[in-house]
């Protein structure tokens, strides 16, 4: 028998270990920021195209590098972090394994500019598929600047494996938002396609977290400071009520670094025993110190698990801070102004002979989101769960707020004035405008009316599909190009877990085997112009939901289908459109809460008005 071994050559073997650490746009951006900071940066700017497919530039205001330590740095197993095997046991910097750059330049084509802060002359560096194209002197800004095209160009089965820009942006924003909380002081830029998404100036926690998070988390963030010679921890838990159904604001950090850490969750999901709506999870944002000689961070190049000496005692001190911080905040809920329960809410006249019956003209198959295509209402059996008449509804609507004693406060004098404007404009839609493509503003007769777009298009649509589920089902449109795609493996097993559900709701959608997938009919009331990418949503979604058996799959697929398919932010809707959104949402059974238990409207009571003019 001849001999059968042979050495890859290293073309193959670069490619084989940057799988290891690069697996989408998204671990780029992680290493590559990873290394600005370690490099001392205090401010970095990233700027994408098509969502890191095209273009990841990285640049900082770093240490910079010299001309040798630039070329050496693409080397593997190269790195300045450590020295000796004994470092591996007290590591303080982000990076240490001197793998990142190596794998980056095997799988892109990447340009380096970097100069040291002591120098006048810099280096320009190019390499492609691990090839130096191009080294010579230059003159460039303090600091590192790397751009990286064109990734997985010569490993396309590994580029096939991408999914769309709106998903691998979004593990991009993750990642973002995972080094911009642990590192709060220091300044970053993201851009995708010209857009700014964050401009984070020098912060400390908190506003990192609004900044990141929104304005509204603000008054939901309870501080947690606890001090112990085994780990101090600082940070802020969210407040019960602000809890959600879905994951996406729980982080634990590490001395500056972000973990996962499923047994120290549960011993803040235990804090929280009791005082949480069923399934929903609490925010927290949980920053851990440690002697790092009391962690083990050297588990696997891309595994965001670390192991601590002592876990149980963590565990204890974890549960035991979270407490004492719920206690002292003193979690019955507060009548605050943002909680859209306890201002004053309108309530029907009691005498309905001076309103109008206001009469709207509704259009049950109406899709605001189905931009080209007019969904024909004879065509399929869909039907809308809409017969009563809007002004029920707002009475639903009312009274589902009444529901909420403790957050409801209607004062005896002011009962009197409380009665919606049911003039006719109030509900043709000439008083709703659009703000900021994002909310629907109306005046009411105690304030103005919110209503955050989005969400209010998911309840309608997620409604529409239960109800679709219950009974009859979707008919399909056929695709003139059925579409075939091909799923990771885990993906590939999720979606065949789904696919009656899907079909019911109109997913003509077909196994192959070897987890390839055909789509030949989508739902005629969606919009089909990227069947895929809301297959991939609804994917994802299901993904980064509580996992929960009890939670019917059916609801879970209907939930996830309606937020993969709502209309966006940034959407600029018709008038007509507008009308249609809100004729929907009233005429839903719960219009007040999203899916996945997001407020969909609130009201400002004038008297804020009055205040802020004062
Ligand atoms: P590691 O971060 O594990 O050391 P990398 O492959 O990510 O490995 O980087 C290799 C080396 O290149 C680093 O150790 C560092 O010396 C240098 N380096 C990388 N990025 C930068 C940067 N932005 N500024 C300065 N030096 C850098
Ligand atoms: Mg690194």
């Amino acid at each position: 028998m001849p001999d059968i071994i042979q050495l890859l050559p290293d073309s193959v073997a670069n490619q084989i270990a940057a799988g290891e650490v690069i697996q989408r746009p998204a671990s780029v951006v992680k290493e590559l920021v990873e290394n600005a900071i370690d490099a001392g940066a205090t401010s970095v700017k990233i700027n994408l195209k098509d969502a890191g497919r095209t273009l990841i530039q990285i640049s900082d205001n770093g240490c910079g590098m010299s001309d040798t330590d630039a070329r050496m740095a693409f080397e593997r197993h190269a790195t300045s972090k450590i020295r000796s095997a004994d470092d591996l046991f007290a590591i303080r910097t982000m990076g240490f394994r001197g793998e990142a750059l190596a794998s980056i330049a095997a799988i892109a084509d990447v340009e380096l500019h970097t100069q040291q802060h002591d120098q006048d002359i810099g280096t320009f560096l190019h390499i492609s598929g691990s090839k130096v194209i191009k080294q010579e002197a230059t003159s460039c800004a303090n600091g590192t600047n790397f751009l990286v095209k064109n990734l997985f160009f010569n490993v396309p089965a590994r580029r096939k494996f991408l999914k769309s820009n709106s998903t691998e942006l979004k593990h991009i924003i993750n990642e973002v938002q995972r080094v911009a909380l642990a590192n709060p002081e220091i300044c970053f830029s993201l851009v995708h396609n010209n857009q700014s998404i964050y401009e984070l100036g020098e912060d400390n926690i908190r506003k990192r977290v609004v900044a990141l998070f929104g304005k509204n988390i603000n008054q939901n963030l309870i501080p947690v400071d606890t001090d112990t010679s085994m780990v101090k921890i600082k940070g802020f838990i969210g407040q019960p009520k602000h809890a959600r159904k879905t994951f996406g604001e729980q982080f634990f950090f590490v001395n500056k670094r972000y973990m996962k850490h499923p047994f120290f969750h549960r011993a803040v999901m235990q804090a929280y025993e009791k005082i949480l709506a069923p399934e929903t999870i609490p925010s927290y944002f949980l920053y851990f110190e440690v002697d790092p000689t009391n962690i083990d961070i050297n588990i696997h190049p891309t595994k965001t698990e670390i192991k601590f000496e002592s876990e149980s005692a963590i565990w204890q001190i974890i549960q035991a801070s979270v407490r004492e911080a719920l206690g002292k905040f003193n979690v019955v809920p507060s009548i605050d102004f943002d909680q859209a329960g306890s201002i004053d809410i309108p309530v029907a006249p009691k005498d309905h002979s001076e309103v109008k019956q206001p009469t709207i003209q509704v259009d049950p198959t109406y899709n605001p989101f189905e931009k080209e295509k007019k969904f024909s209402g004879g065509s399929t059996t869909y039907s809308s769960p809409k017969e009563k008449t809007p002004v029920e509804n707002w009475e639903k609507l009312y009274s589902d707020f009444d529901r909420q004693p403790q957050e409801v406060r209607i004062e005896p004098q002011e009962e009197e004035n409380l009665e919606i404007q049911h003039e006719e404009d109030s509900f043709s839609g000439k008083s709703f405008i659009q703000f900021k493509n994002k909310y629907i503003l109306s005046p009411v007769k105690s304030g103005l009316m919110v209503i955050d777009q989005k969400r209010a298009h998911e309840r309608i649509l997620f409604e529409n599909f239960m109800a679709v589920l219950a009974g009859s089902e979707i008919a399909s449109q056929q695709q003139l190009f059925p579409q075939t795609f091909e799923l990771a493996a885990d993906d590939a097993e999720l979606l065949r877990s789904i696919l009656e559900d899907l079909k019911s709701l109109g997913f003509d959608i077909r196994d192959f085997g070897n987890n390839s997938f055909i789509i030949n009919g989508t739902p005629g009331i969606l919009d089909t112009s990227s069947p895929l990418e809301i297959i991939e949503g609804v994917l994802e979604d299901m993904k980064s939901t509580v996992a929960d058996l009890k939670e019917k799959a059916k609801e879970k697929v209907a939930a996830s289908l309606a937020r993969a398919s709502a209309i966006s932010y940034g959407y600029a809707m018709k008038p007509e459109e507008i009308n249609q959104i809100i004729d929907q949402l009233f005429a839903c059974s719960t219009p007040n809460f999203s899916p996945s238990g997001k407020q969909v409207l609130t009201i400002m009571p004038i008297e804020q008005f009055e205040k802020l003019l004062k």
